[in-house]
């Protein structure tokens, strides 16, 4: 079975498609590089089953060759990560909408089955924690520029939740934090990324706020298990899947743990959120998912460990990360 992965060459991306070729599927990657890399694609770059295709999920060519003789896609191209949707809303919004909309189609005209990445950010600030699939959202004003990531991101479920309603066999995945080796320390997976490129630097942990606000993080082969059931078992079309764990931490207890973890004895340093990312900037102060949807129609669980995931991340990063 040929599978395609948009956004194969991303953080996510990339640890998906080496899964998939380690269960024997065909794996086709599109991949514009924008914001992945086929660095992080390196461990299967000469494998037989593998197939790169470096183009804009929007550009319709692109999109028809990559789909060619695919029976599942995981569309995970977008523009993530606070920093980047902060530096281009207009990019973000077109790509994050765009881009699904013609994966959607393209999908549903040829019978393939598809899985959307979505994020927790679309629950915005929350109504309350830990939040369910059907729970409401509570997002903030369209003049914090912020909300522009979440907002494509709902208006992606949205599409793919009618798409469902005409026969697409779709699902919707929300990631909450993944985190783990290949993450940009600018992109998603930004926290734990940034701490240990500064811990690896000698430079201070840069805590937002009072660091009082929490996380869950999910360790990513953990993200890849979730996404793979969300995406290929017949009972999660139709639905919208939390893929996230359930333990939560403090932004200030997780500088403490990076610094037991890497040994490295760099101080904390508080920046006020004005001070990084504007006036107009909400921040969220608490995420946590509700798991038992996917427990229950996909029997999936989190199992890795914050202390275990940070173990396994530091270990590459201080062997493969170049400073
Ligand atoms: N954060 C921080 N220092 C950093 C980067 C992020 O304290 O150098 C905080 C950020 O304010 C947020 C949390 O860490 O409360 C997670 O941030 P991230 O950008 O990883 O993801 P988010 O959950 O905000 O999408």
């Amino acid at each position: 079975m040929r599978v395609l992965v948009t956004g194969g060459a991303g953080f996510i991306g990339s640890h998906l498609v080496e899964r998939l070729l380690a269960e024997g599927y065909e794996v086709t990657v599109l991949d514009d590089l924008s914001g992945g890399q086929l660095g992080n694609l390196s461990g299967v770059r000469d494998h037989p089953r593998l197939r790169v295709i470096v183009g804009d999920v929007r550009d319709p060519a692109a999109l028809r060759m990559a789909l060619g003789g695919v029976e599942a896609v995981f569309h995970l191209a977008a523009v993530v990560g606070v920093p980047r949707v902060l530096a281009d809303p207009v990019r973000t919004i077109q790509v994050n909408v765009e881009g699904t909309q013609r994966v959607l189609e393209a999908c549903a005209e040829r019978g393939i089955s598809v899985c959307v990445a979505s994020s927790s950010e679309v629950y915005g600030k929350g109504v309350h924690w830990p939040a369910a699939e059907g729970d409401d959202l509570r997002l903030g004003p369209p003049t914090s520029l912020r909300w522009a990531y979440a907002v494509s991101k709902l208006l992606d479920e949205h599409l793919a939740l009618a798409w469902a309603r005409h026969g697409l066999r779709v699902s919707v995945v929300r990631y909450f934090n993944v985190y783990g080796p290949r993450a940009d320390p600018h992109g998603y997976g930004y926290v734990i990324a940034r701490f240990m490129d500064q811990a690896l630097r000698g430079e201070p942990l840069t805590v937002y706020g009072d660091g009082r606000q929490t996380r869950s993080f999910i360790y990513v082969t953990d993200a890849v298990e979730g996404t793979l059931r969300a995406g290929l078992l017949p009972a999660a079309f139709g639905h919208i899947f939390n893929i996230g764990c359930a333990e939560e931490i403090s932004i200030l207890d997780l500088a403490e743990k990076i610094r037991a973890v890497t040994g490295c004895q760099v101080p904390i340093r508080f920046l006020s959120f004005s001070e990084v990312y504007g006036p107009e900037f909400e921040e969220i102060p608490r995420r946590v998912p509700e798991v038992s949807r996917a427990r229950a129609l996909l029997g999936f669980e989190a199992r890795v460990t914050l202390d275990e995931g940070l173990q396994r991340t530091w270990e590459w990063w201080r062997t493969c990360r170049r400073v």
